[in-house]
């Protein structure tokens, strides 16, 4: 008799954006005169940049010709691809990355999900709170923690993000904790708080990491959202972490890739897990037989698509494109800091974090049902994400004007 995973059944419901689309479309049906205003979901509304578009026709044409078609290419990505980031993303912010330690891959929801699956079942993992659900519920699945209870599962490290500390997790944290986590995942500029963390907080991630033989995953899906010239970018900036760190990061939000799916992984050579002899092994040797196992490559015209993000006239228009959306991020902070909410996020980050101090769920259908806007609610990424809110600033400046318009009416 053929059985299931049993951890499955410990996963919460359904994934949060599945329960919001759910009760949106139950009120457009009540309400099909209403226009609904959506800043839920993080999804970008601005079409490719034309630099990008341009090469994607052209990789496209490639294809349709016998003396330039490519079938099946490097399951790591084309080099054209792993050395442009290498230099664009790492080597002008002073930090060092191979082109080899770059694995190209389709998305960072697929990568933040898949990379577990290369650790112990037995490893301790720590996760902040609130946080992306696909890091929890990807080690849930995996049968790394118990069942849920009280909002939280048995045997995850939560790292808690309040205003106390400012949205951003410290290490001092877990000191009185017996047992240190092997696996610590890290997000910043931060989804869902929009908080970012300075040079010196992540020093003080990666000195544990080296102390207590741990592995972070830094998630920078948003790193090109920083304005401030101080604030890291990369982990890699940081002296250390390519001893201790696995970066993410995705074409999605820097330059309006979530339909056309390109992302990246990066694993430093000196990058080591050990076996249970005690044996070091490299972490990139392991990644790279399970990417080019269960992987075949992202499409060519993808991948130069991709590439011509770092042209000069690609990074002028991804600029321009998220300083957009920055601008969107700071009319919706403008008008909840003016009706008296205490707000965070927004100024290096799409999403604006905003305290309600009332049940989220109730917020969120307050504004649904009040306004015709969605925005997510806080408890969906976490127990701390109660009396919270996020709104997302990917959405059309009108769309997002009218939205807040509209907010400004119904809680006023
Ligand atoms: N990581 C974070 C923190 C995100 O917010 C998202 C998407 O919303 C992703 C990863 C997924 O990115 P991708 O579109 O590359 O799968």
């Amino acid at each position: 008799m053929i059985r299931i995973n049993e951890h499955y059944k410990k996963l919460q419901s359904s994934y949060l954006f599945s329960s919001i689309a759910k009760q949106v479309s139950a009120f457009q049906e009540a309400n099909p005169d209403t226009p609904i205003i959506k800043l839920g979901i993080g999804d970008v509304t601005r079409a490719l940049p034309p630099a990008i578009l341009e090469a994607f026709h052209a990789g496209v044409d490639e294809m349709g010709r016998d003396e330039s078609f490519r079938g099946y290419g490097p399951e790591q990505g084309y080099a054209f691809l792993r050395e442009a980031i290498a230099e664009g993303d790492f080597a002008a912010r002073g930090a060092r990355v191979d082109p080899e330690e770059i694995f190209v891959s389709d998305g960072s929801k697929c990568d933040t999900g898949n990379i577990q699956e290369i650790f112990a079942e037995d490893i301790r993992v720590a996760v902040p709170d609130p946080v992306y659900p696909v890091y929890v519920d990807t080690n849930v699945m995996a049968g790394r923690t118990g069942g849920f209870t009280d909002g939280r599962y048995r045997g995850l490290t939560y790292l808690d993000a309040t205003e106390r500390n400012g949205f951003v997790p410290r290490p001092a944290q877990l000191e009185a904790d017996s047992e240190s986590p092997d696996l610590i995942y890290l997000c910043f500029p931060n989804n869902p708080t929009g908080a970012t963390a300075t040079k010196e907080q992540l020093n003080e991630w990666v000195n544990y990491a080296r102390k207590n033989k741990s592995i972070i995953i830094f998630d920078a899906a948003y790193f090109s959202f920083i304005r401030d010239e101080s604030i890291p970018q990369s982990i890699y900036e940081i002296p250390g972490a390519r001893e201790v760190a696995i970066e993410m990061r995705s074409f999605s939000k820097t330059a309006g890739f979530t339909g056309t799916r390109c992302a990246f992984t990066v694993i430093p050579s000196e990058l080591v897990a050990w076996d249970k002899s005690g044996g070091e092994q490299r972490v990139h040797a392991l990644w790279n037989r399970r990417h080019s196992t269960k992987f075949n490559g992202v499409s060519y015209p993808v991948q130069r698509a991709a590439a011509a993000v770092y042209t000069q006239a690609g990074r002028n228009q991804i600029r321009e494109l998220t300083d957009y959306y920055l601008q969107n991020a700071s009319i919706i902070r403008k008008v909840m800091t003016d009706l008296g909410y205490s707000v965070t996020g927004g100024e290096h980050s799409p999403y604006i974090w905003i305290k309600t101090g009332s049940d989220s769920w109730s917020f969120f259908d307050r504004l649904l049902n009040e306004a015709g806007v969605v925005i997510t609610p806080g408890m969906g990424f976490g127990s701390n994400g109660e009396g919270f809110i996020r709104i997302s600033a990917f959405n059309h400046s009108e769309k997002v004007e009218e939205a807040m318009d509209r907010i400004r009416k119904a809680l006023s």
